[in-house]
């Protein structure tokens, strides 16, 4: 017997994976959490049937989202992530000594719970001291937050259910707002590949562009997102993400990483022409 899971990229495009076993399954107030194991990506977390992330290729988005902005203002102290309940960004995070704290605003204590108990490899990282855990959505949270924060990282699930918020005007607005003068904001992107992807993403960046001076995109191939092209936006007040990257510091770090590199992060900026039209129609 063969067991599979499978999610639709597109009306007519699937993606599969061969499940040995099902780990987890349950419904929180806000969506339905799977764990399943497999053979090729290990074990792997969906919310609502959508892949989050697998123990296969999650270093890619986590390094992206994290190292990114780190390397352009690595004397970021104080953090906020909205989402990120599987723990990834919190683990490459709490790597850099001069982060002082980092706030997590998670919508769902349960996603939370079961990470912890079935990705050790990303939930392990929760109990740093410096880390605040927040059940709470985060489109209401940021609106009290004012001058606060030196990096925000919007790891939020798709523009639909409960991350619809998080790709909002007024959500991009008081994430301004939480930063202080020299904060960056870097954001789960969508893709551009399939067409609803691509609108979804347009809209968000058209929305980023019209709330921050400076609002970039860059990319990086992760497997298991539909058509495996991901896009990061990166958001600032001040500083530019090619222009201000201290190099020479990030890698004086010493930090081993498996994906991100610093002449990779000079070229993830460097854009497809069919992805810089997309971006260019609604700047
Ligand atoms: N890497 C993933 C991806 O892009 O597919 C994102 C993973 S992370 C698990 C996303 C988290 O965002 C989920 O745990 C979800 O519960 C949380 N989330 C969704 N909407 C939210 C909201 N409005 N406020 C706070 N967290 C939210």
């Amino acid at each position: 017997m063969e067991l599979w899971f499978s999610e639709k990229h597109t009306p007519s495009v699937k993606f599969s994976i061969q499940v040995d076993r099902q780990l987890y399954c349950g419904q929180s107030e806000f969506q339905r959490i799977d764990i399943f194991d497999s053979k090729e990506f290990g074990r792997f977390l969906t919310l609502d049937g959508f892949m989050m992330l697998t123990e296969k290729d999650e270093f890619i988005y986590h390094e992206m989202m994290v190292h990114i902005p780190m390397a352009v203002h690595p004397t970021a102290k104080k953090v906020l992530i909205i989402g990120g309940g599987d723990g990834g960004a919190i683990r490459e995070l709490v790597r850099y000594p001069l982060v002082e704290h980092i706030d997590l605003v998670e919508i769902d204590e349960l996603v939370v719970e079961v990470c912890k108990k079935h990705l050790p490899q990303t939930a392990c990282c929760f109990n740093d001291e410096r880390v605040t855990i927040h059940f709470q959505d985060g489109l209401k949270f940021i609106r009290r937050c004012e001058n606060e924060y030196d990096l925000i990282i919007v790891d939020s699930t798709d523009p639909f259910g409960p991350g619809e918020g998080l790709f909002t005007k007024e959500f991009y607005g008081n994430c301004y707002k939480a930063l202080k003068e020299d904060g960056i904001m870097v954001n789960q992107h969508e893709s551009a590949f399939y067409l609803d992807d691509a609108v979804a993403m347009q809209r968000a960046h058209k929305r980023i562009v019209e709330s921050f001076p400076i609002s970039r995109v860059y990319q990086a191939h992760i497997p298991t997102y539909p058509s495996g092209h991901w896009l990061f936006g990166f958001a600032s007040k001040k500083y530019h993400p090619i222009e201000d990257l201290k190099a020479v510091k990030w890698n004086a770090m010493g930090f081993k990483t498996r994906y991100y590199n610093t002449q990779l992060h000079v070229g993830a900026f460097a854009l497809p022409n069919y992805v810089e039209e997309l971006l260019k129609d609604v700047e």
